[in-house]
């Protein structure tokens, strides 16, 4: 019996993307092998902890990293450093109200919702949430007004769901925080680039293991060592709530070995796995099939296929509703379009997302 049918659960097919309502990305096996060594053997937890973030340092040529459950447990716990330092008391009383020394200044157009808001992430870390600017702009003037004596970070969100217009760049944000004396920290849980951020000077840059990185469901914090020890601290508070485990501390740092000596696939042949599907879509009627980059300037192609007699919603709604349930990437479905991420699509489901496009636009 299959797992789909043992838990009456469906099939899926992630056209999506890296979509945590799905489960992250596929995990390779030589990657659940290690999974397995990890989960069947003991360890002193904290030792592992610093001795496998060593290793990825080195393999990252950085000072410093730390592996945590999720990017946003990774982001809560920056947040907690910030605040508390080394000071075990507040640790341990991270809420404490009479403690007004909490705020983090991010610009509005960065407090989006990525399954749950930015915001939230920022209060469970203690954080105080200072919005800068507007949706649509945010001047380093609206940042600088924002900083006061209780100001103890600045976050940058680094994601295709922000605002990507009128927004501060990473190196001026990272700069004006550095003349005020605070410490930066990169959310840049869906980036592929573990060391771009850091080398900009931020002091923690936050991914999460199970999008480009595709590890099992974990976060990576990169940073300076200096930072990066008070986030440990945390482990004392917060951070045992949000524990990893040591099968996926082993897990995760074998995913990132293999990323960083696997080549990734070129824009060139990433667009060659598109051809046949894209033009079998444009033989379709009132079908036009293309191949996009990213929107937030990932090396990442995907299919943008525009529906021009037929809603593009429904046509999204219908594929996730069929007999195998498969999510495309439908922020623009109100525009016509839709795309095809085939980072974790494999060429037979390809075929498969194929015919069922095929037959609903026949029905
Ligand atoms: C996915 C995502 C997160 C959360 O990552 P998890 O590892 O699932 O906690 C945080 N921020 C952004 C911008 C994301 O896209």
């Amino acid at each position: 019996m299959n797992i789909y049918s043992k838990y009456h659960v469906s099939r899926v097919i992630n056209a999506s993307g890296k979509m945590t309502i799905l489960g992250g990305s596929r995990v390779q096996d030589k990657v659940i092998e290690q999974c397995g060594i990890g989960a069947g053997n003991f360890f002193e937890v904290k030792d592992l902890l610093d001795k496998t973030g060593e290793y990825i340092a080195n393999l990252l040529d950085v000072e410093s990293s730390y592996i945590v459950n999720s990017a946003s447990g990774g982001i809560a716990q920056a947040i907690g450093a910030a605040i508390c330092q080394d000071n075990y008391q507040k640790i341990m009383n991270l809420y404490d109200p009479t403690n007004n020394k909490r705020e983090v200044v991010i610009c509005k157009g960065h407090n989006v919702n990525y399954g749950t808001a930015v915001e939230v992430t920022m209060r469970l870390g203690g954080a105080k949430v200072v919005e800068a600017g507007y949706a649509n702009e945010c001047t380093l003037d609206s940042i600088k007004a924002c900083i006061n004596e209780n100001t103890v970070a600045l976050l940058y969100i680094k994601s295709h769901h922000c605002v990507q217009k009128g927004m501060p760049d990473v190196q001026e944000f990272i700069d004006l925080a550095h003349a005020y004396d605070l410490p930066v920290i990169v959310d840049a849980a869906a980036e592929g680039d573990l060391k771009k951020y850091y080398q900009m000077g931020a002091e923690c840059v936050i991914y999460s293991g199970t999008k480009a990185l595709c590890g099992p469901t974990s976060g990576l914090i990169v940073g300076k060592k200096s930072y990066i020890d008070l986030i440990k601290k945390q482990y004392a508070g917060i951070g045992r709530i949000m524990k990893v485990g040591k099968e996926n501390i082993i897990g995760l740092t074998y995913a990132i070995e293999e990323y960083m000596n696997q080549p990734q696939l070129t824009i060139e042949q990433q667009k060659d796995r598109l051809k046949e599907f894209n033009h079998l879509l444009n033989q379709l009627d009132g079908v036009q099939a293309k191949c996009v980059q990213d929107g937030a300037g990932r090396p990442i192609i995907r299919s943008e296929i525009t529906f021009t007699h037929q809603d593009a919603k429904k046509i999204a709604q219908s594929l996730k509703t069929g007999e195998v349930h498969i999510y495309t990437r439908d922020y623009k479905a109100n525009l016509g379009q839709i795309e095809i991420d085939i980072r974790d699509v494999d060429d037979e489901e390809l075929m498969i997302i194929y015919h069922r496009i095929q037959e609903i636009l026949e029905a």
